[in-house]
Formats: structure tokens, C-alpha cells, sequence
């Protein structure tokens, strides 16, 4: 996660957008590294597009059992605009993009297939509350995770 963040370092300062880590998580997982860390960048590159006037990125980790097994997830959040009821059906379909030429509407959709290839999920909770407006995209991981 501290490895993906630095490379957003300078649109976090450009952008103003505060950084609010709380990473509790310390168990290593078996995963596809590369990939897991690819979903981290969609995901806070979407938030921070989503904060064009500033705002704040929150990260989370924590381990919990659910199920009988234990999970990594984590949490990117931001406090951006939020995401319309009608968007909210699409954001996980290839090419859709409210970004015009500068999306490619392909982030999520990739995101979403590593995750379930890692027998993980990728959920999402938006918030368009004037008040506590924001996303939230939270990935869990299973410890015991067959990868392929
Ligand atoms: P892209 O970033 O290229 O548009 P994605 O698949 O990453 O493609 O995201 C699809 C769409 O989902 C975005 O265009 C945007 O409308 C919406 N979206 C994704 N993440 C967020 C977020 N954190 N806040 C608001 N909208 C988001
Ligand atoms: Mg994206």
C-alpha cells in the first residue's frame, strides 16, 4: 500500500488532499503482488480524481474473521462527491467512464476480476450526503486464498 501511495505523491500535494493512514493489518498474504498492487492504483487514482478541489484520502487495513476464515481488507476512501444511484450500476462494466478521453472506464472492471480470481471481493459504499458525501471501496482478501 506504501509502495502504490508514493507514486501518487505528487497529485496527493498538488491536489492538496490529505492523507488519513490507519494500517493495523501486519499478517503477509499470498497473492499475485503485482496485480493486488495494480488494483490499489485504480483505486486511489479514482479517488483522488474524485477530489478535484482537495479533500481527503483515507487508507484502512485490518485483519477480522468472517466466515469461518480470516481476511485482509482494506479500505480506500475518499471525500469526494460520491457516485449517483445511475452510475453506481455501471462503474464495474468495461469502457464505462464519466471522464471522457481521459478514462478508459477499465480500472474497476480489472480491479473486480483480480479480486474474485483471488477468491476476494471489491465492494463499494458512496455517500452523495451533502453532509458525509464520499466513496468508500473496500477489498478483502482471504488468508487461505488459492491463487491462480
Ligand atoms: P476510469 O477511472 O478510467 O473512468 P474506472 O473503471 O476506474 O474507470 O471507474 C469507472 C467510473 O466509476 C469512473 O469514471 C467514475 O465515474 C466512477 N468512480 C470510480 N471511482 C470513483 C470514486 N472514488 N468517486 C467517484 N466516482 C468514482
Ligand atoms: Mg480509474
Amino acid at each position: 500500500l506504501d509502495t502504490t501511495l508514493s507514486l501518487y505523491h505528487g497529485r496527493l500535494v498538488n491536489g492538496s488532499v490529505r492523507l488519513q493512514k490507519k494500517l493495523r493489518a501486519t499478517a503477509a498474504i499470498q497473492c499475485f503482488e503485482g496485480e493486488i498492487r495494480q488494483v490499489l492504483a485504480n483505486l486511489i487514482g479514482n479517488a483522488i480524481d474524485a477530489m478535484p478541489s482537495g479533500g481527503t484520502l483515507c487508507l484502512r487495513s485490518r485483519e477480522l474473521t468472517r466466515d469461518d476464515r480470516r481476511w485482509l481488507q482494506i479500505m480506500i476512501a475518499d471525500s469526494g462527491s460520491g457516485i449517483s444511484e445511475q452510475h453506481l450500476r455501471r462503474i464495474f462494466e468495461p469502457f464505462f467512464t464519466t471522464k471522457g478521453d481521459s478514462g478508459t472506464g477499465l480500472g474497476l472492471w480489472v480491479s473486480q476480476d483480480i479480486m474474485l480470481r483471488h477468491g476476494g471481493k471489491l465492494l463499494v459504499r458512496t455517500s452523495r450526503d451533502p453532509r458525509h458525501h464520499g466513496t468508500a471501496f473496500i477489498l478483502s482478501l482471504p488468508y487461505d486464498a488459492v491463487t491462480r
